[in-house]
């Protein structure tokens, strides 16, 4: 029978339930017993709905508290020595001190969080797992067991998804001791996947799904090797196996995948459709072939007539081994079109979330082996409808802004002068000490500022109440930084929900839902924003506010912005015209904003491009392509000022080593970018690479609530000055505050500002 599966669904609710959980559960308002009763019925209603839209397999293991590879790590007992606890088994409590670095009962609460990464090119992160050259691996928690039963008590058919070993190796990082290549941990890593498929087996588990989303990247040879070394040494695990790959396509590592000794393959047919129908030529006839054809990563409803003509013909050639279903996870999609009713009827039959995708795929099988069912019949009239409207919507295809691009002259990308000239203008109307200090642009939303905001939005406060509301808020953030000794301010942002959505909202071209959330890291969630049209800004967007600001002080106030790429990544992006069209449109717009604040007597905006990295194409043959349109986006917002109005971008989550050179070519006077989680690692690339411009490596990592002391501060700007000249260097943390609390905040910035006064102490002793 051909199989209509997922690859995993998302876990958060339809009504962000386990956000909400998770942080009753942290602030000790629910228990252990609340909290896993919450996570209990989620994983029921997720499996009823998908079950409801016609899946015949479903996805168990995708549940998880924090982070799917943070719930392998315990699995396997990688549990670093920091977190470990001193007697019995690791709890949930050993699981929150690793993702956070504070918890209830564990370790006092001085241990590091563990570092969090992109999961892949998604804007979803992961915590690293560390690994030591003595890393012994034990089977050390119990969850993926628990759900399986839970799942098979309430009548489904199942499918465990675990991560591959090689993928799981490859995400992790080796840490304290001596390096050593943690390939080598595979040997000692496979017996515990022997166990756990025995066991599973022994659960009545049919199949497993293994995701290697890793035969998607360029593989040193020796991991290419050990794809075959270790699933020779897997094959006789007692279940089938189903090896996921997705993000895009196997290429060079096409023959290796297809030939591994399990008994199907995924592959991502959004991303990477050349693959197909070249796969079948490698694919041994006993394996099943599962193919990723509704995309799992945006929310635009499938081309059902498209995508069955393929499936008709893979169908012809593989019968019963083949497979559907979405191209990845759906972990990165939103749970339910159903619930936004607020959006016309038009734009929501372009759409397709979570529910709606399963659903796809649970029809498109059924086109498969009932072509003339009325439900088969009415699912495809109703797509070739959707195409077409889409296909001629005035509301897509606006002339005026395509006008506006072509007529992009070559020196839009350009400043008037070169950085060396700029800066000395700009530090000659600045006046700013050196080391200067500066943070990010957000401060604490606190609770008083989203209800204001909600009922702004709900119409129980007038725009002028809120207007007031805002104002104080900013006043309130002016007079702490003023009072900390900040030197270059910020307006805090109180009035953004979120740094693109408040863009978005502004701009013609987004769309809105109101659940369509979307996990980022642990509790947090985003609700990207969908580009359906040509895009434009009708408006200036932040001017008031940051005029406002600069108003209530005389140091210099910095007027902040998102950038083009960034609006464009964690946004869902339309598919029928390329990011970089949709980019340049972007940039546009922001240029505008750009020189509106200039003549409103702003002197430094930032323009964040916190994504920057992430758009990066996993393949590196694909770089160049992508930098290029992306740092000219970056340009063309930027180029529009004079050259005494000082750019700033700021980066976070990011490993530059590879795009230093495209970095510096967005030319922007100062980069603020994330490090303080990695120990200046990343100031490895400016060994190699003499960037010109200013930099300020974060001092202090924000995504936790620990409080750095001043010596830590002091002792990564001394590392960063090993590197970058002092009077290139800025002072800031990480990233923006909102997620903090005001107390934690302030105690960070007086150290932060304590370590940027003795740093110029010493400047000014060394001059002396
Ligand atoms: N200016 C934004 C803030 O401070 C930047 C956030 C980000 O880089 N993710 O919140
Ligand atoms: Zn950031």
């Amino acid at each position: 029978m051909v199989v209509a599966h997922s690859l995993g669904f998302p876990r958060i609710g339809k009504d962000r339930e386990l956000k909400k959980a998770l942080e009753s559960y942290w602030k000790g308002e629910l228990d252990e017993a609340g909290l896993q009763a919450v996570g209990r019925e989620l994983r029921a209603a997720h499996w009823q709905l998908q079950a409801e839209a016609g899946l015949d397999l479903l996805p168990v293991g995708d549940f998880a508290w924090y982070d799917g590879v943070l719930a392998h790590s315990l699995m396997f007992g990688v549990i670093p020595e920091r977190f470990r606890p001193a007697s019995g088994k690791p709890g949930l409590d050993t699981l929150f001190a690793m993702a956070r670095g504070v918890s209830k009962s564990c370790c006092g609460g001085g241990a590091q969080a563990q570092e969090m990464t992109k999961w892949f090119d998604t804007n979803y992160h992961y915590l690293v797992p560390e690994f030591t050259a003595e890393q012994q691996f034990e089977l050390s928690w119990e969850q993926l067991f628990e759900e399986v039963d839970e799942a098979l008590a309430l009548g489904h058919r199942v499918k465990p998804v675990v991560i591959g070993p090689l993928t799981y190796l490859w995400l992790g990082k080796v840490r304290g001791g001596e390096a050593f290549d943690r390939l080598e941990l595979l040997e000692r890593l496979l017996p515990l996947y022997g166990q756990l498929f025995e066991r599973l087996a022994g659960q009545g588990v049919e199949w497993v799904q293994i995701d290697e989303p890793i035969l998607a990247l360029d593989l040193p040879q020796a991991w290419k090797n050990a794809f075959e070394r270790g699933y020779n040494l897997l094959q006789r695990a007692p279940l089938k196996k189903l090896v996921a790959t997705y993000f895009g396509g196997l290429e060079d590592n096409l023959g290796l995948a297809a030939g591994l000794p399990v008994d199907g393959l995924h592959i991502d047919l959004v991303r990477a459709p050349e693959q197909f129908p070249l796969i079948l030529d490698w694919l041994p006839a006993y394996k099943v072939l599962s193919l990723g054809v509704v995309n799992g990563r945006n929310v635009w409803a499938c081309d059902l007539e498209r995508t069955l003509a393929l499936l008709r013909e893979a169908h012809a050639r593989l019968g019963e081994r083949l497979w559907v279903a979405p191209s990845c996870s759906l972990l990165h999609s939103p749970v339910d079109l159903a619930r936004e009713q607020h959006l016309d009827e038009e734009l929501r039959s372009w759409l397709a979330f979570a529910v709606q995708k399963c659903e796809e795929v649970a029809v498109l099988k059924q086109a498969l082996l009932q072509p003339d069912a009325a439900v088969v019949q009415a699912a495809l009239d109703r797509s070739r409808r959707v195409q077409a409207s889409r296909a001629a919507s005035s509301r897509i295809h606006r002339p005026d802004v395509q006008a506006r691009l072509q007529a992009i002259q070559p020196s839009d990308y350009r400043r008037a002068s070169a950085f060396a000239s700029r800066i000395e203008q700009q530090r000659e109307q600045l006046k700013l000490p050196p080391f200067p200090t500066t943070t990010i642009g957000s401060f604490p939303q606190t609770a008083a500022i989203r209800l204001a905001r909600q009922a702004y939005r709900q119409g129980k406060l007038s725009a002028g109440d809120y207007t007031e509301a805002m104002q104080t808020e900013i006043r309130h953030a002016v007079s702490i930084q003023e009072q900390l000794g900040l030197d270059v301010l910020v307006h805090g942002e109180a009035e953004r929900n979120d740094m693109v959505e408040y863009f978005a909202e502004q701009l013609e071209g987004y769309a809105f839902t109101r659940f369509g959330w979307v996990q980022s890291y642990g509790s947090r969630c985003v609700k990207p924003a969908i580009i359906y049209g040509d895009l434009s800004r009708p408006a200036p967007m932040t001017v008031d506010w940051i005029r406002y600001a600069q108003q209530q002080t005389s140091k210099v106030m910095k007027g902040m912005l998102t950038g083009p790429v960034t609006m464009l990544m964690w946004s869902f992006p339309r598919e029928d015209v390329s990011r970089e069209v949709q980019a340049r449109q972007l940039a546009l717009a922001i240029r505008d904003e750009v020189c509106d604040l200039e003549a409103a007597g702003i002197r430094i905006v930032q323009i964040d491009e916190a994504a920057f990295r992430e758009g990066l194409p996993l393949r590196r043959a694909q770089w160049q392509g992508y930098l290029d349109w992306a740092v000219n986006a970056f340009r063309l917002c930027s180029s529009g000022v004079g050259d005494r109005t000082q750019i700033h971008t700021h980066m976070c989550y990011s490993e530059f080593n590879d795009v230093i050179e495209s970095i510096a070519a967005m030319d922007a006077d100062v980069i603020t970018i994330e490090t303080s989680r990695s120990q200046m690692e990343l100031l490895e690339a400016f060994r190699a690479f003499d960037y010109p411009n200013d930099i300020g490596p974060g001092v202090y990592d924000i995504h936790s609530p620990r409080v750095p002391d001043v010596g830590e501060m002091v002792a990564l700007l001394e590392k960063a000055a090993e590197r970058i000249p002092a009077e290139r260097l800025w002072v800031n943390p990480d990233c923006g505050l909102k997620t903090r609390g005001w107390p934690e905040t302030e105690a960070a910035l007086v150290n932060m500002v304590a370590a940027a006064r003795q740093l110029r102490g010493r400047l000014a002793g060394a001059a002396a």
